[in-house]
């Protein structure tokens, strides 16, 4: 029997039995962690506030033979103010799809829980669009799990491709293609959606804006990411059903 305290935030749930749910942590320090929140649906249980999507907190956690419950909690935040705006609200969901795809169970994830915290943090109390933003999000998530895209020479030839030449991104292959190489059914990207992504990978999240001369290549950049999940994120984005 073991009793711990773990910073972590709530990535999903699942509701079982009548009042319990199990949540999935994700801990700085451990990794993703399963835990029982056993009666927190019970309206005056001191557990509803731990057992919520985005609470971010201190969780006490008691193991027996390799199982977690939550025994108490402390609240830091709950980013309560991204359920007054349905679209920011599923980019935050989809956030949280993202970080549980990559971390592992045990494993820390320091780097990659400060870029969660900083986005959902500018996606909730700032008016910063969410599409820069997600697309900020995404380009560092993939630099931290190692796959960071190529973006100034050809995947195929290894030329040089200057930051005002014509490059079409393949999000396969994971970097840009010069004229001679492109895949045809891959659209161009801009040099202003290339400028975009080094400039986020340059700059804090407090920057990751759309301006003259810089544009967020959504698209290319999450049909990338997605392509090197192992198991397909479902949420959907408030895009999602107009393209
Ligand atoms: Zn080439």
């Amino acid at each position: 029997m073991i009793q711990t305290d773990k910073t972590a935030i709530v990535v999903r749930y699942a509701n079982y039995r009548e009042n319990d749910r199990m949540l999935t942590l994700f801990s700085p320090t451990h990794g993703l962690v399963e835990a029982v929140a056993r009666g927190c649906r019970r309206p005056k249980s001191k557990l509803l506030s731990a057992s919520e999507l985005f609470a971010l907190g201190e969780y006490e956690l008691f193991e027996k033979n390799g199982r977690h419950t939550v025994t108490g909690f402390t609240l830091t935040e709950n980013f309560y103010a991204l359920r007054s705006d349905w679209e920011r609200l599923s980019v935050g969901v989809y956030l949280l799809s993202l970080c549980e795809a990559a971390v592992q169970p045990g494993q820390p994830a320091q780097e990659l829980f400060m870029l969660l915290l900083h986005t959902l943090s500018r996606l909730t109390f700032t008016e910063q669009p969410w599409r820069p933003l997600l697309t900020g999000f995404l380009v560092h998530y993939a630099a931290i799990e190692g796959i960071r895209p190529r973006l100034r020479h050809c995947m195929t030839c290894g030329r040089a491709i200057g930051p005002e030449d014509p490059a079409w991104f393949d999000p396969r292959e994971g970097g840009i293609q010069c004229g001679l190489h492109r895949t045809p059914s891959m659209p161009p990207i801009a040099p202003a959606e290339r400028r975009f992504l080094e400039h986020c990978l340059s700059h804090g999240s407090a920057d990751w804006a759309e301006r003259p001369g810089l544009s967020a290549p959504l698209p290319a950049i999450r049909a990338y990411v997605e392509q090197r999940l192992e198991q397909p994120v479902r949420v959907k984005l408030p895009t999602d059903s107009a393209d």
